[in-house]
């Protein structure tokens, strides 16, 4: 049996035409249930908001408070090491509120400026930007962009922060000596860019590949660390679907994931060739 919620209107009327005095009721049925649904999912969020902001407050105020009443008998180090932990403590919660607010807009149903954009320069930004990141992990990254690519139909900025995501989490998961690439191809349909990221990292299973994109989900394991909100891959799914494509991934446990999906080529096709070879 399906739950419903309704609201049910009653109103009296004077019948047009009737006989003097002659009155009639109007019974007006709506039906609420997709709004009563949406209330729902808007207080769980506000709840799961509210837990993950909690923790990390509570953490940080405990340091902050031993310090506070207790400082005087603590030695210097672990007098620094309180405040290390705080001061990260500090940047998670500046993350979180940051993915937050990131995802309310993006759920706002505001409109986004869409422009025909060459994919390689993004997908060249986020190579440099995590570069540093890369070598220090000990990771090989590396870009293969096809010499054949349409401009795509997107947002420039959210393209940009798909890919450092999903570039971010690659070398989160993968440990030193992998590789992770980054990758821009045609179709074989010839009019839609495939960009796909591929890592050898630790994989996902399948039962927790269906549960990644759901908000705050993280997998339990080792490298389950400070760094991460749990809102990342629920960003990248929203703003895919933005540009009216989906997100996919193949994964497998101990070998690595790639994470994937095509964008819609803005007027030229894979067939007129506009990049030349590097
Ligand atoms: P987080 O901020 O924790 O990275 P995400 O939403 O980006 O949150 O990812 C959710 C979870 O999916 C991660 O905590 C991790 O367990 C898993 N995950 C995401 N990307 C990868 C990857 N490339 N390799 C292995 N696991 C991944």
């Amino acid at each position: 049996v399906q739950k419903r919620t309704l609201r049910v209107l009653i109103s009296s009327v004077i019948v047009p035409g009737g006989a003097a005095n002659l009155k009639g009721v109007v019974l007006t049925v709506q039906d609420l249930s997709k709004e009563a649904e949406l209330n729902q999912a808007k207080s769980q969020f506000i709840s799961n908001v509210s837990h993950e902001l909690r923790t990390p407050l509570s953490s940080i105020k405990s340091y902050i408070e031993t310090l506070y009443e207790y400082g005087d008998g603590l030695d210097e180090s672990t007098k620094r090491d309180f405040l290390e932990i705080a001061n990260l403590e500090t940047d998670r919660l500046t993350r979180l509120v940051n993915d937050v607010l990131d995802l309310s807009r993006l759920e706002s149903g505001r409109e986004y400026h869409f422009e025909p954009v060459d994919i390689a320069q993004p997908i060249e930004q986020t190579l440099r930007t995590h570069q540093l990141t890369a070598r220090e992990r000990g990771i090989e990254l590396s870009t293969e962009i096809g010499t054949d690519l349409p401009l795509v139909l997107g947002n420039y900025d959210l393209l940009q922060q798909v890919l450092a995501n999903l570039v971010g989490n690659a070398l989160k998961f993968t440990e030193s000596g992998g590789k992770v690439r980054l990758s821009a191809h045609c179709t074989g349909d010839g009019n839609k860019v495939r960009v796909a990221i591929a890592d050898t990292g630790i994989g996902i299973s399948p039962e927790d590949q269906q549960k990644i994109f759901d908000r705050f989900f993280r997998v339990e394991n080792k490298v389950h660390t400070l760094e991460g909100t749990g809102l990342g891959l629920t960003i990248v799914s929203s703003i895919i679907e933005k540009h009216h494509s989906q997100i996919h991934i193949e994964s497998e446990v101990g070998r690595g994931s790639t994470f994937w999906f095509d964008l819609d080529g803005y007027l030229e096709t894979c067939e007129w060739p506009r990049r030349e070879a590097a």
